[in-house]
């Protein structure tokens, strides 16, 4: 079974590190991985905590950079297509359009995610304001304010797999 699993957070990972995710799975221990390396949560569940908690960071990491308009958690963002990208660039709008708008959206599903996997979209939004793509210069400005950024991103990805696996072993489960 665990061979035919898709992992579609996980595209373009080396076939190694899929292998040890899908022996994770297979022993049912994925969210107790996820959940021992990052146990802190959180309590930015409104707007304003979220508007607060990404100018701290912004201040801190970004101060040239313009003022946010505005700063929301949206639960119709899909967070593969939309808020993280593959591994490849994902088309957006052109340099004005882009720099005229100045805000950051953030998936609602990051209201429950652990402390560190917040501070890690933040840190991917933020670079954004900077660089478009997903390109090396933007991935240098993600680990500058996140030096842990990859491995956080890769356990995001876990994390994600984890709870839809969860959310379809429920499905399958009632009666
Ligand atoms: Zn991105």
């Amino acid at each position: 079974m665990s061979a035919e699993l898709r992992l579609p957070y996980l595209q373009g990972y080396a076939p190694e590190l899929l292998a040890q995710v899908r022996g994770l799975i297979a022993s049912g221990r994925l969210a107790q991985t996820v959940a021992k390396r990052h146990s802190e949560t959180h309590e930015v569940r409104t707007e304003r905590a979220l508007y607060d908690y990404v100018n701290e960071l912004k201040s801190r990491h970004m101060r040239s950079a313009p003022p946010l308009s505005k700063v929301a958690y949206d639960a119709k963002l899909h967070i593969v297509k939309n808020a993280l990208g593959t591994h490849s660039a994902v088309s957006r709008v052109q340099g004005s359009k882009l720099k005229a708008k100045r805000e950051i959206r953030i998936a609602s599903v990051f209201k429950e995610a652990p402390a560190d996997f917040l501070r890690m979209i933040v840190v991917h939004e933020l670079a954004h304001l900077k660089e478009r793509d997903h390109d090396k210069a933007f991935y240098a400005l993600c680990q500058h304010m996140a030096p842990d950024y990859h491995q956080l991103e890769f356990d995001l990805r876990l994390w994600l797999t984890a709870r839809e696996l969860v959310a379809s072993t429920d499905v399958t489960n009632v009666t």
